[in-house]
């Protein structure tokens, strides 16, 4: 059953322009995908399983029982949707009803813009007026680079996922019932990210 109550292509270009396009750079223009029917639910659980990998983390099509990976290969087997994802301007949002992890509403993997942004519709409770346009916006934050590791002078750099200062910050995590829209300086850099501008991260040992 496809979720009800998503954002309009409107309301999404509106959060978008509010917080990337002032503070970023960084231009979208949403465009609908169309309609999809796919049967992802293969545990009949109403929610799409949330993978995680042997670390615990978070994946795409990582586990024998994956709903995930089925759904985005269906998806992008359409050589249209094949030819948006080979274009690196593309981002991808999909929607769900509710995602099996407790506490999981959104989810995404920094710098794969190959890989669709998940939104979770439903919630325990309800939530303020453009709160699924935020949580949009904060997973293409983090497909923009929040969270990535990034090399830099040639060391492996892990970028914090998120920006923990304040909830008035976009990548704050585990937002509960608000739309920020900040960006701070760490998030221009790690977005826009060139080499010789100062990022915050810890370098990952060689292996
Ligand atoms: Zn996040």
């Amino acid at each position: 059953m496809p979720p009800v109550n998503i954002p309009t292509l409107n309301s999404l270009q509106t959060e978008l322009n509010r917080i990337f396009l002032r503070q970023t750079n960084v231009q979208f223009s949403v465009a609908s995908g169309g309609n999809f029917d796919y049967h992802y639910d293969t545990d009949g659980d109403k929610k799409l399983h949330y993978d995680v990998n042997l670390n615990g983390k978070g994946c795409y099509d990582c586990q024998a029982n994956s709903e995930l990976g089925g759904l985005v290969s269906a998806f992008f087997a359409d050589p249209v949707r094949t030819a948006w994802r080979s274009d690196p301007s593309s981002f991808f949002a999909f929607y769900v009803n509710q995602i099996s992890k407790e506490g999981v509403g959104g989810f995404s993997i920094p710098l794969r813009r190959d890989l669709p942004a998940i939104v979770a519709v439903e919630w325990p409770t309800p939530k303020t007026n453009g709160y699924l346009e935020n949580l949009t916006a904060h997973e293409f934050g983090h497909i923009l680079g929040r969270g990535a590791i990034l090399t830099v002078s040639g060391a492996q750099i892990q970028t914090p996922s998120h920006n923990t200062k304040s909830s008035d910050y976009l990548m704050y995590p585990n937002n509960p019932n608000g739309t920020p829209c900040r960006i701070s300086r760490d998030d221009w850099n790690i977005m826009n990210f060139v080499q010789g501008s100062a990022i915050p991260g810890t370098v990952v040992p060689n292996p």
